[in-house]
């Protein structure tokens, strides 16, 4: 299907020298963005908003150009509203309190936990939870901080902070005591939500230890107070199933700052849980950036743009339809739990499970079984998961009826195409959409994605087409415009709602990393080719770029290729120097099961850099990685930055900052290999 990006106004190209004045620029802008304001107005009122924006003011007031004033977006500043309100009370308001909101699945199948909450029900723990905090002091743009597992009970923190003008500061459960220390302090929390612990696969894991050892170090680090810790009990503890050896031990409680979540509940004052009107710009949440690439970002979003955005990118990046289950295998401690769990469904009245588990718990069948028990129409969830999953086999998607899926998203990765194909072939039995989401913590909701619409033709690994209201560009070396067909930097050229506002505590730190180098551009950090149809593939960071004689090489398509070839489940590519080539390919690659790195198979992943990509795509080094796999972010991406460093000899055993990473033992498995 032939597709051509939305033309660039001449405004937003290079600023030609006769709109040189602020003024000028300004109004130039302004009318350039009138119809993408319209539109985006036209879907926000649909909204409610208890004051409106004033009527005579521009959807939104923006400067992406560092160099001609601070940068910064405002969408309907002067409205007020409130998201939780929106997500829950307007669906109960409208006599649809009764549909079904979250469908609870337990870690272990069977051990009775499985429960399901109306809209009604859900309001009714949203606001006990929101007296709660404020009877323990949380008032409007206060920080609070959760450190939990997957449930029903972090959504409802996270809307319950929302409710009363909150920002919520989301720390992933599976972080240690040190990142959430660090979290704790950069957020000013004085409120800390945590649970007791939680059965993660076959483990128990204690939070509420780690989250102590967390607090002790916020003060004696950093010199940050913890005032209240709340500690939701998780029933798994208090019923005596599904845990390991720790479970049902008993947790201490420090008097004075430790309050059981049942009881701060029953003591609240009713009142503590009215909704708090706040303002559009007012922030919603900060949640840090997954850490691939360095030191995490403590990214900003604010309430009425991220709402817009990430109610309108669910409904149609899913092609969601009323009565539609959905499930996201995210957690909410990553931007994809945050836009596509507790709010992006629940502000479309969506029914959806939330899964406290892991795909490959008690087998590599659990997510199919969830899909059936449920009859799931719509699954999202990441590469890497996929990529585990088809390693297993595809008896274990045969063993279940997927029969009722309809959409099949995707995020977090480029997915290569064999991961693609399996999950719509095996998964999908061809009769459902794959939908490659392409996005990022900063982006705030979908950014690319091939929107499922008749006569779209899918392209394996290949994200497609910009979503409504973004203006992908791609930019070369000199920040010229690439056009047609052709290679570059992915920026975005105009603002969108739910776009980051800044980085916490260090505006400077946001404009250094998304605006410096192309003054009037939102830079990505991702790198893309737009095909002869218009439609755009993800190459890879441009940090990560591969370049090999001069020609520069995406890894997303070399590691596709190696992935390719029959025998390989996973592959990651670094660049090493080289003094002939500039840099050399070193690839390291996991094998499925049973089968041996051997001169042949050496011989058939050269074949297919070949076919696939070209002599140029030869590799110098081939690693063959153990058991324990590639080196992960906690929300599963490759740390190629790592192993960068191990290719080049270990870094003299000085690896930088390793605090993002899933498994160290990863590592130590790397290094006595190499
Ligand atoms: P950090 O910014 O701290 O290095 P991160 O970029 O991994 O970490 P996230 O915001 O969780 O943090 O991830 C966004 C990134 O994930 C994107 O910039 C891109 O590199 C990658 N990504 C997400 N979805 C896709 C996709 N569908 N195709 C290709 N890449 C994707
Ligand atoms: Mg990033």
């Amino acid at each position: 299907m032939a597709f051509a990006s939305p033309p660039l106004s001449a405004a937003l190209r290079r600023p030609p020298s006769v709109l040189s004045s602020a003024a000028c620029r300004r109004r130039a802008a302004a009318a350039a963005d009138a119809p993408a304001n319209a539109f985006w107005s036209a879907i926000a009122r649909k909204f409610h908003w208890e004051t409106p924006w004033p009527a005579d003011a521009p959807a939104v007031a923006w400067n992406f150009d560092p160099t001609a004033g601070p940068v910064y977006a405002h969408w309907w500043k002067g409205g007020r509203t409130n998201i939780c309100y929106n997500a829950l009370d307007v669906h109960v308001a409208a006599g649809r309190g009764a549909d079904v909101a979250l469908l609870f699945e337990p870690n272990e199948p069977a051990d009775g936990r499985a429960r399901s909450l109306t809209y009604a029900e859900l309001l009714e723990e949203v606001t006990a939870a929101a007296a709660a905090l404020t009877a323990a002091g949380v008032r409007r743009g206060d920080g609070v901080v959760t450190y939990m597992p997957m449930g029903v009970e972090l959504p409802v923190v996270m809307l319950a902070a929302a409710r009363i003008g909150a920002v919520h500061s989301v720390v992933f459960g599976g972080f240690s005591a040190a990142a959430l220390a660090a979290r704790l302090a950069a957020s000013g929390a004085e409120v800390l939500v945590t649970t007791d612990g939680v059965g993660r696969g076959g483990k128990w894991v204690g939070l509420k230890a780690a989250a102590d050892e967390a607090i002790a170090l916020a003060a004696a680090d950093y010199g940050h107070t913890v005032v209240t810790q709340l500690v939701v009990r998780n029933r798994s503890a208090a019923d005596g199933r599904g845990g390991g050896a720790e479970e049902g031990a008993a947790v201490p409680m420090v008097a004075g700052r430790d309050v059981w979540w049942d009881d701060a509940l029953a003591a609240a004052p009713r009142a503590g849980g009215e909704v708090v009107w706040v303002d559009a710009e007012d922030p919603l949440f900060c949640l840090f950036t997954s850490g691939s690439t360095g030191a995490p970002k403590g990214v900003v979003h604010t309430v009425g743009g991220y709402m817009v955005g990430a109610a309108t990118t669910f409904k149609y990046s899913f092609n969601y339809m009323p009565g539609d289950v959905y499930f996201c295998t995210a957690d909410a401690g990553w931007i994809t739990g945050h836009t596509y769990v507790t709010y992006g469904p629940l502000l479309n009245g969506a029914t959806q499970v939330v899964f406290e588990g892991v795909p490959t718990y008690p087998d590599a069948g659990r997510l199919w079984e969830i899909v059936a028990k449920y009859r799931v129409n719509i699954l999202y969830t990441a590469p890497t998961a996929l990529r585990s999953l088809k390693r297993a086999g595809d008896a274990f998607v045969a063993a279940h009826d997927t029969s009722s899926l309809k959409v099949l998203g995707t995020v977090g990765e480029p997915i290569n195409p064999e991961a693609w194909d399996w999950y719509y072939s095996v998964v999908g039995a061809s009769a459902a959409t794959v939908v490659d989401s392409y996005w990022q913590t900063e982006t705030g909701a979908h950014v690319l994605a091939p929107i499922p619409v008749a006569g779209l033709d899918l392209k394996p690994g290949c994200a497609q087409l910009p979503h409504l209201g973004i203006v992908p560009v791609l930019l070369d070396d000199a920040g010229g415009l690439v056009e047609g067909e052709g290679e570059g930097y992915l920026a975005i050229s105009r603002p969108w709602p739910s776009a980051l506002r800044t980085l916490l505590g260090d505006h400077e730190r946001m404009e250094a990393t998304y605006f410096a180098r192309f003054p009037g551009f939102y830079l990505t950090g991702d790198g893309a080719r737009r095909d002869a149809d218009g439609h755009l593939w993800l190459t890879g960071r441009i940090d990560d770029v591969l370049n090999v004689s001069g020609h520069r090489l995406g890894t997303a398509e070399v590691e596709a290729a190696i992935v390719g070839v029959p025998g390989v489940a996973e592959a990651a590519v670094v660049g090493v120097p080289h003094p002939v080539t500039g840099e050399a390919l070193y690839a390291y690659v996991v094998l499925m099961p049973g089968v041996e790195g051997n001169d042949a198979l050496r011989a058939a992943i050269t074949a297919g850099l070949r076919a696939r990509i070209g002599p140029i795509a030869r590799v110098e080094t081939l690693h063959w990685v153990g058991g324990r796999g590639l080196p992960k972010t906690r929300s599963g991406k490759i740390l190629r930055r790592l192993l960068r460093l191990i290719a080049m000899g270990g870094g003299g055993g000085d690896l930088g900052d390793t605090s993002t990473l899933a498994d160290p033992s990863v590592l130590d498995e790397l290094l006595q290999t190499s």
